[in-house]
């Protein structure tokens, strides 16, 4: 059957003018339901919520962030005094996974979820899933939004899905072949782990599952062509970043189309948008090659609203036009975290851009490494623990070492020491991998 190639057409082609009008809308309801029942913003921005606010003045109110929210919850435990609508319209809990700091509780009412889910469903289907194929979802179930969420999500699209979580990994290459799995919902480290039990266990190559998607979102690292081309390669899949997004603002609101290995942001008629630049902290024009730290505004939202929200990101605009799948939404890169950042004599290092080195050296380094930082910084070098790829010899490392580090030099600015450790000597996850370890 012949499927359409856009999910919503009539918001996914919105011209940037008409996008524009559109969010001024919804923002005006927004502005007057956020006066009305967030005692949260009413105490934070002293009243300036009762007065006319175009989205343009946002700019001059403070930005919200993701401590503030915690100390909220924790004066108003469980939910915060920044939700806005009564616990009877509360209809699912998550919780963050908390691997920084205490965990948040995200609350969403009824409206909420099936604006979550249709977003998300959005951008599913940008990345290539189609009400004929059968999905198996493997994020973790247990409270976190990739879980159920982006189950949900999935399943709006109209595609069959399979819940399965995390874990028992050789039963669920019994599912695929048993049922006919032809698309993978999961981390982009998950398939290392599939790749090694079909090995070991079933004597077959990833080739033999017959998956011909796979739906990743949860890590940096599919921005690096060699990692994505060698994965596809593989497996014979098509590799989709399909998944961006933050759980306090809206689960998935960035994906890739068939046409770009960037992210379209497709959103834009929930989610108001900001570029800052991450040194003067001012609004930058969305135009190609705007680099800064991605701010939201929701522009519908009843449980728990947010205003101006760090992300955290710092994201690249790659392309303002109009992309040849024909969405009109702008493509996007993230290319760091303002908190994942180091300093290393003078230096900003991003772990993505140390992920993009060594993947990329993939003759000589398997992919697999950890950025090891030791106090608070600022840092003389950086240490890497990287793993040689399969068949490398160990008379080799010493060079191989010397090699990264050249590499990391010349692109990133930063001096390293890296140790070559065994191919498969690091642990491989089925859940977020963190690739710095503070010790
Ligand atoms: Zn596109």
């Amino acid at each position: 059957m012949a499927y359409p190639s856009l999910f919503h057409p009539d918001i996914e082609t919105l011209s940037p003018g008409n996008l524009a009008g559109l969010q001024n809308l919804k923002w005006e309801k927004q502005r007057q339901y956020l006066a009305e029942n967030s005692r949260f913003y009413g105490v934070k921005l002293a009243g300036a919520l009762r007065r006319e606010l175009t989205l343009d003045d946002l700019q001059d109110l403070p930005l919200t962030d993701k401590e503030e929210l915690r100390a909220s919850q924790e004066g108003n435990y469980p939910l915060g005094d920044y939700v806005a609508c009564s616990p009877d319209k509360v209809v699912r809990i998550h919780r963050t996974s908390g691997t920084t700091g205490r965990a948040l509780i995200l609350a969403n009412s009824a409206k909420d979820a099936e604006v979550i889910a249709q977003q998300g469903a959005r951008g599913m289907w940008a990345s290539g899933l189609r009400p004929s194929d059968r999905v198996v979802h493997c994020l973790n179930y247990q409270m976190w939004t990739g879980g159920l969420t982006d189950h949900l999500t999935l399943e709006a699209t109209g595609a069959t899905v399979l819940p399965y979580g995390v874990g028992g990994t050789t039963r669920l290459i019994e599912v695929i072949r048993d049922l006919g799995i032809n698309v993978i919902s999961s981390t982009p480290s998950y398939p290392a782990l599939l790749e090694k039990t079909l090995r070991e266990e079933f004597k077959l190559k990833p080739r033999d599952l017959g998956l011909r998607l796979a739906l990743f979102g949860g890590e940096a690292g599919l921005d690096n062509a060699a990692f994505r081309e060698a994965m596809e390669e593989t497996w014979g899949f098509g590799v989709r970043n399909a998944n961006f997004g933050l759980s306090e603002v809206m689960s998935t609101m960035g994906s890739q189309c068939e046409h770009t290995t960037d992210l379209h942001f497709l959103s834009g008629d929930v989610v108001f948008l900001e570029i800052l630049d991450t040194r003067s902290g001012q609004r930058l024009k969305l135009e190609d090659g705007a680099s800064g730290e991605l701010v939201c505004t929701h522009l519908e939202k009843e449980c728990q609203p947010l205003l101006r929200y760090r992300t955290r990101d710092v994201i690249t605009v790659t392309g303002a036009q109009t992309c040849s799948c024909g969405r009109r939404s702008f493509r996007f890169r993230v290319t760091g975290r303002t908190d994942d950042m180091f300093n290393v004599r003078g230096v900003n290092v991003f772990p993505s851009a140390i992920h993009k080195v060594i993947t990329s050296a993939n003759a000589i380094a398997s992919g697999h490494f950890r950025i090891l930082l030791n106090g608070p910084g600022p840092y003389d070098r950086v240490n890497i623990r990287a793993e040689a790829a399969e068949h490398v010899l160990q008379d080799d490392w010493r060079g191989i070492a010397r090699e990264l580090e050249k590499r990391i030099r010349d692109t990133i600015g930063a001096s390293a020491d890296v140790d070559i450790v065994a191919f498969e000597s690091l642990p491989r996850t089925d859940g977020k991998t963190s690739l710095v370890e503070r010790v």
